[in-house]
């Protein structure tokens, strides 16, 4: 087991997003519970409701924050909150007035790209002159560089998720409806450690051809591609790899997509060093992929950041400028959608490093033969 977050990590965490919004030219963070709230105090209320919690980061006040009075005992307890101030507000008093008495403002703040729209309306009505502006637009770097404790946990949740995989080979397909399969995969993640399984996609024969194919009750057949997506949460990091594999001998169609998938994922992998564009990433898997002629059938960016969420900054996608830095960590998984036939996507999640990429994930890429 890594060792814990201290409440050391969680200031230094903090202080670093005021200093980034103040870099930016904002006034300060304010944050919501959910991931970024977990990452900077560790704190992740029992449950998400409408009374408002917020955390307020600014580069020239102490962090503090805002909790409903019932919350407060739970909040005192996360690891980061000896190093904020706590204040807490009662039912029937007015939780956006108190939040708005601990802005500035005329100030622009980053907030909780989840932030519910409630809590940004209250605060937009108390501050007329205030502005918002999401997150991850905003300080999209917040989560994306990972430390080595975080790595650490991120590699355990990759091998976790590869033991699954290897237990997926043993069982039989053919037959069975691809809810069963989940059910089995789902089975293995938590078998190999993960708290949280966040979803198990199936998609046999033409299922495979929809990359958004959850699963269903459809029945595998001999001769069916079948896209295996799964993932979740071990220790409180994200896994998230797919594999395709074939129930019995493939045609040599079949083997000819998924060798240019194979090799389109590798190229991709390649490409990753320190300094390159994430859109250099999607591109050079992608010109693999459109060199063989299946450029129109691949049809998704080639990759997203990973962390405490499964889909995060930085993404590998067209148009995205954001240079790679090392600890940043993310997926590699193009993929070949032939409608109503199948489909064909290997991913890996990879993490930057001084001179390349590392993956988390080390099961075969080449086509696995399952019965
Ligand atoms: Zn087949
Ligand atoms: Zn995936
Ligand atoms: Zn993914």
């Amino acid at each position: 087991m890594a060792r814990p977050f201290t409440a050391d990590d969680f200031a230094a965490r903090m202080e670093r997003a005021a200093d980034s919004a103040q870099d930016a030219g904002l006034s300060g963070v304010l944050v919501t519970p959910g991931a970024d709230l977990l990452y900077l105090t560790g704190y992740r209320p029992m449950a998400i409701t409408e009374r408002l919690t917020m955390l307020v980061l600014s580069a020239d006040h102490e962090p503090s924050m805002i909790v409903p009075l019932l919350e407060r005992p739970d909040a005192d307890s996360a690891p980061g909150s000896s190093k904020l101030t706590l204040s807490d507000w009662s039912d029937g008093s007015d939780p956006y007035e108190r939040a708005a008495a601990m802005l500035d403002p005329k100030g622009r703040y980053a907030i909780s790209d989840a932030a519910w729209a409630m809590h940004v309306l209250g605060l937009q009505a108390r501050l007329p002159d205030s502005g918002y502006v999401a997150m991850t637009e905003a300080l999209p770097m917040l989560r994306a560089i990972k430390d080595a404790d975080e790595l650490e946990r991120m590699t355990a949740a990759g091998e976790a998720a590869d033991a699954a995989f290897y237990d997926i080979l043993e069982v039989p397909f053919t037959g069975r409806k691809e809810t069963e399969i989940g059910a089995d995969l789902a089975a293995a993640l938590e078998a190999h450690g993960h708290s949280e399984v966040e979803f198990t996609v199936v998609g046999s024969g033409p299922n495979g051809a929809n990359p958004h194919h959850d699963l269903g009750k459809r029945v595998i057949e001999e001769g069916d591609m079948v896209v295996l997506d799964f993932g979740g949460l071990k220790d409180g990091y994200s896994s998230d790899t797919t594999r395709t594999v074939h129930v019995g001998e493939p045609t040599d169609e079949e083997r000819n997509v998924h060798e240019i998938v194979r090799e389109a994922q590798q190229a991709g992998y390649e490409a990753v060093r320190p300094g390159v564009a994430c859109q250099e990433i999607d591109r050079a898997a992608r010109q693999v992929i459109a060199g063989a002629g299946y450029g129109e059938q691949f049809i998704h960016r080639v990759g997203h950041g990973i962390g405490l969420t499964s889909h995060e900054p930085p993404y590998m996608v067209e148009g995205e400028e954001l240079l790679l830095e090392p600890g940043m960590c993310f997926s590699i998984e193009p993929g070949i959608y032939l409608p109503d036939r199948f489909g064909v996507r290997i991913e890996d999640i990879v993490t930057v490093t001084e001179n390349g990429a590392r993956r988390f994930n080390h099961t075969p890429r080449e086509l696995q033969i399952v019965t």
